[in-house]
Order: C-alpha cells, then structure tokens, then sequence
C-alpha cells in the first residue's frame, strides 16, 4: 500500500483503535512515521470529530481511542466460546499470580478475608479508568465481596464486579465469562482447590458472581488447582 493511500487522519485513528494505552503526539509520530506537525492537526480534528480522546487539557497530554476494558472487550469478542473466554480469563489471572505472589503468601490471604478482597481486586485485570482534566486517573472497576456462609461442603461468597466487563451489553456472556475464569484463578490459586464461580444476575453494568470453594479435608487439599474444570456452555 502506497504512503498515500490513507490520510493521515484515518492512520492516526487506526493505530489508537488497535491499542489500549494513550500516546503522546512523539510516540503517535513514532509509530506512524509522520512528522508531529503533520500529527498534530490530524489529532486536533480527530478530537474534534470525538473519535479520540484526550487524557487532560494540560500540554503533556495524551490522546487514546480505548479504555483498558474497551480493549479486553474486543479480545473477549474475538474468542469462538464463553468457555474459551473463560479459560483465557483464568490462564491469564493465574500464571499473573503464580508469577507475583509466592503460595506460601497465600496462607495469609486463606485465614484473612480482608486479605483475600484485596488480593482478588489486585489481580482483577479487566479495569476501566477515567482520565481526568487535571491529568490523573481514576480506576473505576471495582469488586465487591460480601462474607460468606461455611458449611461442611463450601465457603461460599458473593462478588459484585462494578462495571462488569460485559458493561451490560454484551449478550453472548464471552466477556463475563472471562470475568468468571479470573475470579476462579484467583480462588483456586489462593485456596489450592477448583472452586466453583457462577454468574448470577446482572443489574445495569454490574454482574454478581457465585464463588463457592470446597471446604479442604486431607483428601482434597492435595488437589493442585492447574487444570481448572471448566463450565459447559
Ligand atoms: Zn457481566
């Protein structure tokens, strides 16, 4: 393809889209190979236009066309099944956590819910941010996780993931399945067992999600949490 079969504006525009961090007009002009004065009115008309978006008003800005969770988003719609969604949502959380935190750490997070709550939300990978004018982010993705009841068989407790990254429109369930997979890697990896994560509701942008965990005896804490036993769709 000839270097002018594209105007400066679309190249611009399409190398925003495919990815999901904000760049500099430096680091616009960088990947693309153009002049920053040549980037810099494509940029403006593009804001203009809003098909990008600007991080602040101050001069160091950046410009960006997705979110963090926009870009999940379209891997999620990419993937052929909610139950490969689901297994790429739990590979990805769990090699992340395996490479990060060492499982005698765990422990800490088994016996201490508070523990557990944050590591469930730090390893939570799916966030959105705001960008503010003053130039600071806002992490707007949160998980909620009420206590929960203990009988002979399971601990099991609820998470309130706030957008969820279906952000309630996604009605073929692949990117809350990909949610369900990393709530799931982040319990079997902390709780040594194949716990059991199921989507309950949703509400609006919110999807509440069932997280029950085998209660361990001798037999089945020996169990190692690698393949994890996936739902059928
Ligand atoms: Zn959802």
């Amino acid at each position: 393809m000839g270097r002018h079969c594209l105007k400066t504006s679309d190249k611009v525009k399409l190398i925003l889209t495919k990815l999901p961090m904000t760049l500099s007009i430096q680091q616009i002009s960088d990947v693309s190979g153009y002049h920053r004065n040549t980037v810099r009115p494509a940029l403006n008309s593009l804001v203009t236009q809003k098909a990008v978006k600007l991080t602040s008003t101050n001069r160091n800005r950046d410009y960006y066309s997705n979110n963090l969770a926009d870009f999940y988003r379209k891997i999620a719609a990419a993937l052929p099944s909610a139950a490969v969604a689901q297994k790429t949502g739990y590979n990805f959380v769990y090699s992340l956590l395996k490479k990060n935190i060492s499982q005698t750490k765990t422990k800490i997070a088994r016996a201490d819910f508070k523990e557990f709550q944050e590591i469930i939300n730090l390893a939570y990978p799916f966030i959105d941010f705001s960008y503010q004018q003053d130039g600071s982010i806002l992490p707007i993705s949160k998980i909620t996780i009420t206590n929960g009841d203990k009988n002979k068989r399971f601990l099991t407790f609820h998470a309130i993931v706030e957008p969820c990254l279906c952000n309630g429109e996604d009605t073929s369930g692949k990117s809350c399945a990909m949610v369900q997979g990393s709530l799931q890697a982040t319990t079997d990896f902390i709780f040594e067992g194949n716990s059991i994560v199921r989507r309950l509701n949703n509400t609006g942008r919110a999807c509440t999600y069932s997280i029950k965990i085998p209660v361990s005896t001798q037999q089945n804490s020996l169990k190692k949490a690698e393949e994890p036993k996936l739902d059928v769709y």
